[in-house]
């Protein structure tokens, strides 16, 4: 049986998509295994959100011809999938020449049958790409356009879970919010990135990118529905753009008890004028509004978040509104980073990355230290 070994780098999306691409490999007769040394085809699942992050998968493949040259074995095949596919072809025969095959995560599809290791809880993905263009990220080029699964398919995919044993569902996208209302269609790589005279103002706002839901959003329809399967337990969901969080949803939240208390909204900076750099659609102040609003319905919630210091142009007046922001709303748990410039991003063409890596690394520690460890032992943020 020829065996096959996945090496997933970066977050919880990728980590689904690697569980699907398993239960490929096993449909077409491979066995996984852990040893990369004896695969014969090696999965690299990369992960583009900062420098780091690809210079690992560089460090795989050095690591892997070392192996080859001292042992004489026969190359195995290398297929690359995930966020570097933001670089076309050409780049990556020349970054990683060693690649065999490339891997669409499109091809991976939402259908094909996951291979779960966890026995209690499962991560079903209800969309992937993004049609957000926050200036600092890669997703919209890596996975491309949002589409979302159809809620007839995400319902059966949890019923079977249901009979499997499962309990706890935790729904994945890049916004669950929008799930369903994504508009689709254009090129928006040609309309964006791809235009010689590029400027800030080339850049879509949300708002031009999904449909205002007139009646019940499409979102709150899935989690009622998920709901009412008897042995479901507990639905969590990841990750939600504050901009479009709806007020139907925090009503959902409020009454229905298998909705975990648990909310991931990640403010990303607290000025509002590094918030319009990155394109992200609200304010320092709608955002502590929609804190407000969930805290008066869902008394006991906690919030989760991700940050970003050293954003280009952040000054010392920008990160003490974040400061300020992070100590307002008592996050359980933040994921602080430090600004990285990906190229292909809209910040990375307009924005010098101007704020030293001294500087980004102080405020890592002071946003660190207040929205992690004062914290420390209170909440557990995976479930
Ligand atoms: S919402 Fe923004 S940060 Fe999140 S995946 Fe989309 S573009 Fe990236």
């Amino acid at each position: 049986m020829p065996s096959v070994f996945i090496k997933t780098f970066g977050c919880q999306a990728n980590k689904s998509d690697s569980e699907r691409i398993l239960g490929d490999y096993s449909a077409r007769g491979y066995e996984e295994t852990q040893k990369w040394r004896e695969a014969d085809e090696i999965v690299l699942n990369t992960c583009s959100v900062r420098q780091s992050a690809e210079d690992r998968v560089r460090g795989f493949i050095v690591n892997l011809n070392k192996f080859l040259i001292e042992t004489g074995k026969k190359k195995p095949k290398v297929i690359l999938t995930g966020c570097m596919l933001h670089f076309n072809e050409k780049e990556i025969k020349e970054l990683l020449p060693e690649v065999d095959e490339i891997l669409p995560i499109a091809e991976v599809g939402f259908n094909q049958k996951s291979i779960r290791k966890d026995r209690l809880s499962a991560w079903v993905p209800i969309s992937t790409g993004c049609n957000s263009f926050c200036t600092y990220c890669i997703v919209p080029f890596s996975r491309g356009r949002e589409r979302s699964r159809s809620t007839e398919d995400i319902i059966k995919e949890i019923e079977n879970l249901a009979k499997e044993g499962y309990k706890n569902i935790n729904l994945l996208g890049q916004n669950v919010n929008s799930f369903g209302l994504e508009k689709s269609g254009i090129n928006l790589r040609k309309l964006y990135m791809d235009k010689e005279n590029f400027s800030a103002s080339s850049i879509p706002t949300n708002e031009s990118q999904y449909q205002k839901p007139t009646s019940t959003p499409p979102f709150v329809d899935l989690l009622q529905k998920i709901s009412k399967i008897d042995s479901i337990e507990k639905i969590t969901f990841f990750t939600s753009n504050p901009w479009d969080f709806w007020d139907e949803l925090i009503n959902e939240i409020a009454i229905n008890p298998k909705i975990d208390r648990f909310i991931h909204l990640p403010v990303q900076s607290g000025s509002n004028r590094i918030l319009k750099l990155m394109n992200r659609g609200y304010t320092r102040e709608s955002y502590l509004s929609l804190v407000e609003r969930i805290r008066t319905k869902v008394p006991d919630v906690v919030f989760g978040t991700d940050i970003i210091v050293g954003f280009p142009g952040e000054t010392d007046a920008d990160f003490a509104d974040t400061f300020d922001l992070v100590k307002k709303v008592g996050f359980k748990v933040a994921f602080v980073a430090r600004y990285s410039p990906r190229p292909g991003t809209a910040s990375f063409k307009l924005y010098p990355d101007d704020v030293s890596a001294k500087i980004k690394k102080e405020r890592w520690e002071i946003l660190d230290q207040v929205a992690n460890k004062d914290n420390l032992g209170e909440r557990p943020l995976i479930p």
